[in-house]
């Protein structure tokens, strides 16, 4: 089972990857896991990888997906992997199905979790924060009993400079814009399934359940 997950902030991308890896004991393979262990065993590539990131500087893509080519060849990943934040880019689209040949693999699927702009705004703008004692609500998911007021100490509520209009809106756009060409690039090769994540979280696994059935192990 060779996943790759997809979907934009506050989609609830990292709920679905928790519940697939656990259920298929498959191992969950993000970008910034994968360059941890690299560093931490020192691999070669590892420590170019943190040449670049100490500089602040972009890891280049050559090195990132010959990190990938060795995380997916380890033994863990014979019954199957899930890919998270990775690839990013046509180009690195491409070096994967380089990869997964030379590894006598392919891609079962690319799970999209797909939810309309204006829901992931709502979602995302949605936090605030007690300015005395730092409890966290959220409008639509868990509001509190007054508006702008603490429940637990009835501190003024407000909301973080991040979680802005703005902000995310911006935050967002750039990760259409990323994405885009990416998905054009999965529906082609018959790789795309968009899961509606506009639904109550276990639904959403439900119909990823679902879509996964007929894979065989
Ligand atoms: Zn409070």
């Amino acid at each position: 089972m060779n996943l790759v997950l997809m979907g934009l902030p506050g989609a609830g991308k990292g709920t679905q990857a928790e519940r697939i890896v656990e259920s298929y004991e498959i191992p969950h393979i993000s970008t910034g896991d994968m360059f941890r262990a690299a560093i931490k065993e020192e691999t070669e590539l590892g420590l170019q990888a943190k040449s670049f990131m100490d500089k602040g500087e972009l890891v280049p893509d050559e090195v990132t997906i010959g990190i990938v080519r060795e995380r997916l060849g380890k033994n863990d990943c014979e019954k199957g992997f899930l890919l998270d934040g990775f690839p990013r880019t046509v180009a690195q689209a491409d070096a994967l199905e380089g990869i997964l040949e030379d590894l006598d693999k392919k891609i079962d699927y690319v799970i999209n979790i797909d939810v309309n702009k204006d829901i992931l705004m709502d979602r995302l703008t949605g936090r605030r924060i007690c300015k005395q004692c730092g409890s966290t609500y959220h409008l639509v998911f868990n509001p509190p009993a007054v508006d702008g007021v603490c429940d637990k100490c009835g501190g003024e509520l407000y909301q973080r400079a991040d979680d802005n209009e703005e902000t995310v809106a911006n935050r967002l756009e750039v990760n259409l814009k990323q994405t885009e060409p990416l998905l054009s690039f999965y529906r082609e090769k018959g790789y795309l399934k968009n899961i509606n994540g506009e639904q109550d979280i276990h639904k959403v696994f439900e119909d990823v359940k679902k879509l996964l059935e007929g894979l065989s192990e």
